[in-house]
């Protein structure tokens, strides 16, 4: 069956007085219905690039140079922008870090909400309210009926970011990208909002893909997971296998220093250096400063995806032909 999401060889530049910068350089990969891919990797690796291109938020300086985004088969990079919008707002649901970029502060949250399935759906007034309420209880607001009429900052971090998961998903959209959905949230709240955006895939076959710096809520959360580097794709697969069994020596290295959700951010200290500037992006492989594992042909050639057992992983060690093994 059809994938939710299809991005294909996608490449994303920016205009710069250096030059053009290339964010994305060639990353696919599919979500399926009910599924949550995990989008991991340090900050500047291109993930929340990535998901901007697919909800149509590249602005110039930067574009979409090259590669195919498809919702349901649908092409949605090259639309015009009018209808991407419509797009945006029906079938793609979006939560960002901060609750308060997506929420008016002078509207009742009520308001907020039945404004938007209004535009979304074609419900008279009190429908859209009942609906409301019926949102609110679902993302765990308690006594929602009353709740309905506050303000957002009449509620702590965790409530308007489950606010926020409401109107994401007030038009049952096919697809949500959620950038760094529980980074602003206290420690004991993240655990409950990752829970219940996976609850949400689950019961609504929504595809998820869920964009964080944290190991921890990825291997909480995801079907699978596409660890980025440099705006490519190093290894992508089913979470088990990416966390437990990483293959690509980036990966590993990140996988090493898993936090756990009560932990802090992660500090890859088992990678020495730090990940290049979009203008020094190394040739070849851009990890190979950086990898215990370097050989020659890592410097010239850039490794591509290749299947590997569950996984993809662009490491020349994974390429049958290469004259060194993986150990
Ligand atoms: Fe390391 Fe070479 Fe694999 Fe890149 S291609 S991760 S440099 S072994
Ligand atoms: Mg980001």
């Amino acid at each position: 069956t059809e994938p939710v999401l299809s991005v294909r060889d996608l490449r994303v530049e920016f205009e710069s007085r250096r030059g053009v910068l290339r964010a994305i350089d060639g990353v696919s990969f599919e979500i399926a219905r009910g599924e949550v891919l995990g989008v991991v990797g340090e900050s500047g690796a291109g993930k929340s690039v990535t998901g901007a291109a697919v909800i149509g938020l590249i602005d110039p300086p930067g574009r979409i140079a090259g590669g195919e985004i498809r919702l349901s088969g649908l092409r949605i990079d090259n639309v015009p922008a009018e209808e991407l919008r419509r797009i945006r707002g029906k079938r793609i649901g979006m939560i960002f870090q901060d609750p308060l970029t997506s929420l008016n502060p002078l509207y009742r949250i009520g308001d907020q909400l039945t404004e938007t399935i209004r535009t979304h759906l074609d419900l008279a007034a009190p429908a859209a309210r009942k609906r409301a309420i019926d949102l609110l209880a679902e993302v765990g607001i308690p006594a929602p009926e009353k709740r309905i009429d506050a303000y957002p900052h009449e509620f702590s971090g965790g409530m308007r970011q489950r606010v926020v998961i409401a109107l994401a998903i007030c038009a049952e959209p096919e697809l949500i990208i959620a950038d760094e959905p529980t980074t602003a949230l206290d420690v004991s709240v993240q655990a409950q909002i990752i829970t219940l955006i996976k609850r949400l895939g689950r019961d609504h076959g929504t595809a998820v893909m869920l964009v964080t710096h944290d190991m921890g809520v990825i291997a909480e959360t995801c079907d699978r997971v596409a660890v980025m580097y440099s705006g490519r794709i190093a290894e992508i697969g089913p979470v088990r296998d990416v966390v437990q069994e990483p293959l690509h020596p980036y990966a590993k290295g990140l996988m090493g220093a898993i936090p756990t959700l009560a932990g802090d951010a992660p500090r890859l200290t088992q990678i020495r250096g730090a990940m290049p500037r979009l203008s020094a992006i190394p040739p070849g492989c851009a990890f190979h400063p950086r990898c215990d594992f370097a050989f020659e042909r890592c410097r010239i050639e850039r490794p591509e995806p290749l299947a590997h057992s569950a996984q993809q992983v662009a490491c020349h060690l994974f390429d049958a032909g290469s004259t060194e093994h993986a150990a």
